[in-house]
């Protein structure tokens, strides 16, 4: 499916999926998304009210309770977790144009990074189903024991995910939770409902029973929030803002509700003057650039030594200035638009902050006079640690240069740690032993060494306000069960 058949798909009638079935919102009760490459409006989707979400979590506690999902074999939920994962990438073009569509990626970002992410978290987590073993505990007590763990689905979960790369953080919840034999009431980001709803009819194709994942359209404080409270939700697992992430928390005490959340970053990336500069410069550019810098991950914070620091920094700005901003269906583009207006303001106010603290622009800062939200890639230069732009998230292409002397490697890596956020951290140096001093000091969920990615079995996540808990790898998918502890007696001593 190309661009028309995509904006034939915005545009028909949306329902919500719950139970298995497709049925109406509630009367009047509408949201309305647009097309951030233009501005212009894109679907109209239900804003699920209460009866909605009881009914989406009584059906979602059937497929668990009941048994229909948590108790198949292993082996018949990895193989309807692996069709789903097969059916994700049969129907890659489609499902990034939607995608595209709704959020303003360049096409090929959406076709080879979100969607192949996405489909691999669910071929990867198919075979936990059939390993999510537990262990037999040698036990000291006097007598004769038998005593072993078992992982058990926790339950019903809600996943509550954001518009910067929906259907991937959508997958990285929704996979390892079915297979943990968790059911799942999904709620897309009121901007990109899209590819979450197909994915509903993906789910349905793939032999998914009714009730393992429903996805319903909302507003956060509405509908995100009565999940967040819903006594028949087990866990909550929230991708998005540090923000909510501490509301959802709060929320969340009075039951003692599992969380889980992947939150905001201010991620450094350190450049020491023994890089490879030709390899590092370009992907120093990419970490901030790619996806408009609307990532969780995004290397917002460059600490280059001052013997390289002005070569890196125009070669960053080189890049940028090179860039090609434009709409997401242009062969051309390199970099889409920001999601929406209210982002775009934001972004904007943040290169005005940095200017009236004292920063340089190096490249950029300019929002683009054209149609949908354009911002250009931005450097900015002459931040200290202690500025708003060099401490807040900014989530938009916006790049804070920081010169650092090497002589001492804990003054580096104080400077990378001096932030709230703890989720990614780069390092680029020839050097290998100060490359892994470095990663052990940082504070961070993730270190790349001269480079790296997404790896669905890789966990991901954050330290201190980035979040609690990991995705990918077994503890992602230990994230969806309890352990519980079985000792039988074997007899009298
Ligand atoms: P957000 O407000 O944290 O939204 C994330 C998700 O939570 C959305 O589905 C949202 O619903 C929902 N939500 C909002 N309020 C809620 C509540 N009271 N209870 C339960 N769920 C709630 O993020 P955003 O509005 O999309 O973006 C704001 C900022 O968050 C960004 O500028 C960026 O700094 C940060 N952000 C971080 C990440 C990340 O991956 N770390 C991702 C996206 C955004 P709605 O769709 O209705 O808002
Ligand atoms: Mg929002």
């Amino acid at each position: 499916m190309m661009l028309e058949e995509a904006r034939t798909f915005a545009g028909r009638e949306h329902r919500l999926y719950l139970g298995g079935r497709w049925v109406d919102g509630p009367e009047g009760k509408t949201l309305e998304t647009h097309d951030p490459s233009t501005g212009l409006h894109l679907s109209k989707v239900p804003a699920a009210g209460s009866s909605e979400l009881d009914s989406a979590v009584r059906a979602a506690r059937q497929a668990v309770d009941g048994g229909e999902w948590s108790r198949l074999t292993p082996a018949d939920r990895q193989k309807v977790i692996w069709r789903l994962g097969d059916l994700m990438v049969e129907h890659a073009d489609e499902l990034a144009a939607l995608e595209s569509l709704d959020t303003g990626k360049p096409l090929r970002d959406s076709r080879f990074f979100d969607v192949l992410n996405a489909a691999s978290s669910f071929h990867y987590c198919a075979g936990w189903a059939t390993k999510l073993n537990g262990e037999t505990i040698g036990v000291s007590r006097p007598g004769e024991w038998h005593a072993y763990t078992v992982h058990e689905p926790v339950g019903v979960v809600a996943a509550i995910v954001p518009w910067n790369a929906p259907l991937m953080i959508a997958s990285a919840k929704v996979a390892p939770a079915l297979a943990a034999g968790c059911s799942v009431v999904l709620k897309p980001a009121e901007e990109t409902p899209l590819t979450a709803l197909r994915l509903a009819e993906l789910s349905l194709e793939a032999g998914l029973p009714a009730g393992a994942l429903n996805v319903l359209t909302g507003t956060g404080p509405e509908l995100g929030d009565a999940m967040v409270r819903h006594p028949g939700i087990d866990k909550v697992a929230f991708t998005g803002s540090t923000e909510v992430g501490r509301h959802i928390v709060r929320q969340a005490a009075d039951s003692f509700k599992r969380v889980s959340l992947e939150l905001g970053g201010k991620s450094p990336v350190i450049v020491l003057s023994d890089a490879d500069l030709d390899r590092a410069t370009p992907l120093v550019a990419q970490g901030i650039f790619a996806n408009t810098g609307q990532a969780c991950n995004a290397g917002s914070r460059l600490f280059a030594e001052s013997a390289v620091f002005d070569r890196v920094v125009e070669g960053v700005a080189e890049y940028a200035a090179q860039l090609r901003v434009g709409q997401a269906f242009s062969e051309e583009t390199q970099m889409g638009p920001l999601i929406s207006q209210v982002q775009l303001d934001r972004v904007a106010g943040y290169v005005d902050i940095g200017l009236s603290e004292g920063a340089d622009i190096r490249v950029g800062g300019k929002v683009l006079e054209r149609d949908g939200y354009f911002i250009e890639p931005t450097v900015l230069s002459g931040t200290r640690t202690e500025m708003r732009v060099a401490r807040e998230e900014i989530f938009g292409p916006v790049l804070c240069a920081m010169s650092v002397t090497g002589d001492d490697l804990d003054d580096i890596v104080a400077e990378a740690n001096a932030t709230n956020y703890g989720l990614g951290a780069s390092v680029w140096t020839r050097d290998l032993g100060k490359a892994h001093r470095i990663a052990r000091r940082l504070k961070a969920g993730t270190v790349r060494i001269n480079g790296g990615g997404l790896d669905p079995a890789l966990p991901f996540g954050g330290y201190k306000e980035s979040g609690w808990g990991r995705e990918s790898g077994l503890q992602g998918v230990q994230e969806y069960t309890e352990l519980k502890s079985v000792m039988i007696s074997l007899g009298e001593v």
